[in-house]
């Protein structure tokens, strides 16, 4: 399962790169705010903080680890480097990582279960730091070569996961770069490289650390699965649709997690845009049947668009009239098809 100990100097970096943005953030947000923005920092934060954890949320995650979809080769290597620009560690160890999370979720194995210390109060204070972000400063380093075979076996991202070092030089560079020049000055250099470089990436660390902290402790757990995820709602629109937690680990390799009615998921909005560009195929959209039948008791099945039960019969029959359209196996009994939404 683990491949061995981090080295003395990679526990110092990510040491580094974990505290310091935030310390940034902590420190100088107050003594900034109201002289030291302007509305190109806005924009270039903005900018940047969504395009950089897409990367993650559509990429790294929905994508690399769960294949929601296929991805054409530019659309895999742009969502490589945008996800790698979040400062979350290189691609290949970051899905292997998340592949453990979800083979071990909230037992022994789990990189990251706010439950590993126990249920007292004073243990999931613990444990929630520790699923936080105290794991990243664990010098366990999970085995690539088991849980991440086909992304090794991949020319170019094993090249942009050797590049990770110098996109962490772009991401924090390019916004005060692009601050300078649209300012034509130092300041507007300086002030565009704290907050759309820094604080947007101590933002989106925070953002995807409570993935996978509260996430696993507070919120409706609609849905059975074998862990403790939760859809935790105040963080749909910064988690560009991941809190939807609980949805995600009964269904994981669903390109939508916000699977119900009302419920935010701007990544899985753009998923539908890559595949109308058809730049995706076979995207994995939810089946409602399938997440029905995981349905927790005290919840009503409220799924939402993207399937539709009518869909994918044929002309002039109905769902409802016609119940055996939906065996529990989801195969169409009179052409013995695989029942797809989508069709
Ligand atoms: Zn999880
Ligand atoms: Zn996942």
């Amino acid at each position: 399962m683990l491949a061995g100990e981090k080295t003395r100097t990679e526990t110092f970096l990510v040491k580094l790169f974990a505290v310091v943005p935030l310390l940034a953030l902590a420190a100088a947000v107050p003594f900034a705010w109201g002289w030291g923005l302007s509305w190109t920092d806005v924009a270039l934060t903005a900018g940047f903080y969504f395009l950089t954890g897409l990367g993650v949320t559509i990429g790294f995650h929905r994508y690399f680890t769960h294949g929601a979809f296929k991805a054409n080769r530019g659309l895999r290597i742009a969502l490589a480097v945008a996800g790698s620009m979040a400062m979350q560690g290189p691609v290949i160890g970051w899905v292997a990582d998340h592949r453990r999370h979800h083979a071990y979720a909230d037992r022994d194995g789990d990189p990251h279960s706010p439950w590993r210390y126990g249920t007292s109060a004073a243990a999931l204070a613990k444990g929630f730091w520790h699923a936080h972000m105290g794991w990243l400063f664990d010098r366990e380093k999970t085995n690539a070569q088991r849980f991440a075979p086909d992304l090794l076996a991949d020319r170019d991202l094993v090249r942009i996961d050797r590049w990770f070092p110098a996109l962490t030089v772009v991401t924090l560079l390019a916004p005060a770069l692009i601050g300078g020049l649209v300012t034509m000055s130092w300041w507007g250099a300086l002030t565009a490289f704290f907050w759309a470089g820094l604080v947007r990436v101590a933002v989106l660390h925070h953002v995807t650390w409570s993935v996978n902290s509260l996430c696993h402790l507070i919120g409706d757990r609609p849905y059975a699965a074998r862990d403790k995820s939760a859809n935790f709602w105040p963080l749909a629109i910064a988690s560009m649709g991941e809190s939807w937690h609980n949805s995600h680990h009964a269904d994981p390799t669903g390109a939508r997690h916000g699977v119900r009615r009302g419920q935010l998921d701007m990544s899985a909005r753009l998923i539908w845009l890559f595949e109308k560009l058809g730049w995706a195929t076979d995207v994995r959209w939810p089946k409602p049947e399938r997440l029905a039948r995981k349905l927790n008791p005290g919840f009503t099945s409220a799924p939402r668009g993207f399937g539709n039960p009518e869909r994918g019969l044929p002309a002039g029959t109905s769902a409802r009239k016609h119940p055996q359209y939906h065996p529990a196996d989801g195969r169409n009994p009179a052409s013995g098809a695989p029942y797809s939404p989508r069709a």
